[in-house]
């Protein structure tokens, strides 16, 4: 195929709806909860009985307006709820409550980290908005299929974007990115496992050959809820509308107009679920048991005020004030309370550049290891600042704080009362690391010899040669003047 002479240019835009940390549903009182025993969390409004009055849960309607904001969206200071009809068994008013032509917020934008030096990737946000979600078919009941409605009426926020996004990978990041940002709001659990946010992302390409633009059409895939399935379903789309392109270059959005597609994970491929003639027509109108919401500016600058720093700052922030690289700042960063642990800890005299390692290399293990969260390790920043500070001022090797991390996490003391008591603190004894340096020259003449050939050989042998000593030592040798007592002896004394 001609390939080498096209310019294919993907075209991503994204919807995604995010499940709200609220206690109650959207428009009743029952209990969001996942898990429990079907249809045990209903309620006369979200079984759609008749004469049933929903009324709207202010606290989503609030984290709503705090995504908006984060999104940096203007928020409509009046909004409605619509009626959007539709007839699906796990539907039961055959409609859903959500917002048509006035959604509580509008015309934002996200921004993407970039690579080093490089500006941060726009991503514009057309509208978001507030809804109910529907309840949940049940496949693998012995006597067919049943209809659980415990979700029904969960409130979802609908985000949608302008088709920015240039690549199946970029709309990844977007998607991961949008998880820590709703996740550090406090306003979503943003949990994959339990579906708590989906993606519908919309692809097509511009492909331009010999001076002539052509628009695939677009392809939805509908409902993808991990990340992989994201990058792969979009990946997916890219290949095959440009295969299909490049056998019928008819295959364009002005013939064949927007297609609706599933994504087959298990087939790897995405498969047309109906074309444009079956398009639902919602029939949207105003819902008339709903008031209209008015936002008055005093509660929106509240709202404001509430708004944290975002973790795109805060990370880029950290890299500037802290000198620590951009893993160090992204892993750190990712968890509000761990980030904050963070600074608590610099704020208590830590040694910044060492807090940073120990977060990355030690403390972060000891979360993983527990399933948790660094901050939720029980540690106080008064102790984490002193364990950073007893290794960079020699006081304990770098080995030798990993294991008083591990005591802390179960012994209350200081860490320096824990080394004391443990005998962990290096050795401020020269005299008895000189004998160690002494014993370990005499018992490995090899390494010796090696050392005085010089080059490559020699580094390793005096690498060696320390370990040996700081063995001896029960790692109580302190590493810079074993280095600096077995050189002296090996070079200027001849061994
Ligand atoms: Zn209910
Ligand atoms: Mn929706």
């Amino acid at each position: 195929m001609p390939r080498r002479s096209l310019q294919v240019r993907p075209i991503v835009g994204m919807e995604i709806h995010v499940q709200l940390n609220t206690r109650s549903k959207m428009f009743c009182r029952c209990p969001v909860e996942f898990g429990s025993e079907p249809n045990t969390r209903v309620c006369p409004v979200c079984l759609g009985l008749p004469g049933a009055l929903p009324v709207m849960n202010q606290k989503a309607f609030e984290y709503a307006v705090i995504v908006g904001l984060a999104l940096r969206c203007q928020i409509s200071r009046f909004t409605k709820w619509d009626r959007k009809s539709y007839f699906y068994p796990d539907l039961p008013k055959n409609y859903q409550i959500s917002q048509y032509d006035l959604p509580l917020a509008a015309g934002g934008y996200f921004e993407l980290p970039a690579d080093k030096g490089a500006r941060p990737r726009r991503i514009r946000i057309i509208r978001a908005h507030l809804e109910e979600d529907a309840g949940k078919n049940v496949h693998d009941l012995a006597g067919g299929t049943g209809v659980d409605l415990n979700r029904a009426g969960t409130p979802l926020l609908e985000i949608v974007t302008e088709p920015d996004l240039v690549s199946a990978e970029e709309a990844s990041i977007f998607a991961i990115e949008l998880q820590k940002l709703v996740t550090y709001l406090g306003v979503s659990e943003g949990n994959m496992q339990k579906a708590q946010m989906r993606f519908e992302p919309n692809v097509n390409l511009s492909i331009t050959e010999k001076g002539t633009e052509y628009r695939t059409p677009i392809a939805e895939v509908k409902n993808l809820n991990s990340f992989r399935a994201l990058r792969d379903a979009v990946a997916y789309e890219i290949r095959r509308q440009l295969d299909t392109w490049a056998q019928d270059h008819d295959y364009v959005l002005d013939k064949v107009g927007k297609v609706n597609c599933g994504w087959r994970e298990e087939l790897g491929r995405t498969e047309i679920q109906r074309t444009k003639e079956e398009v639902h027509d919602y029939r949207y109108f105003p819902d008339p048991d709903l008031m209209p919401v008015r936002v008055d500016e005093g509660w929106l600058g509240r709202m404001q005020d509430r708004l944290p720093e975002l973790p795109i700052s805060r990370r880029a922030r950290f890299v500037r004030e802290y000198g620590l690289n951009t893993a160090e700042a992204d892993m750190i960063v990712a968890d509000r309370p761990t980030a904050d642990l963070f600074e608590e800890a610099i704020g208590e005299r830590a040694d910044t550049a060492t807090l940073g390692r120990q977060f990355v290399n030690f403390w972060a293990k000891h979360a993983n290891e527990g399933d948790t969260t660094i901050a939720s390790l029980g540690v106080e920043a008064t102790r984490m600042a002193e364990l950073s500070r007893m290794t960079a001022a020699g006081v304990i090797s770098a080995t030798t704080a990993q294991t008083i991390a591990g005591r802390m996490l179960c012994d209350p003391r200081p860490p320096a009362e824990i080394a004391r008591a443990e005998g962990l603190e290096l050795s401020r004894d020269v005299s008895a690391v000189e004998r160690f340096v002494d014993q370990a020259i005499t018992e490995n003449s090899k390494a010796v010899g090696d050392f005085k050939t010089g080059g490559k050989k020699s580094e390793k042998a005096f690498r060696y040669l320390q370990g040996r000593v700081i063995q001896l030592s029960r790692g109580s040798a302190p590493p810079q003047l074993v280095k600096t007592l077995l050189r002296k002896k090996l070079v200027d004394e001849g061994g």
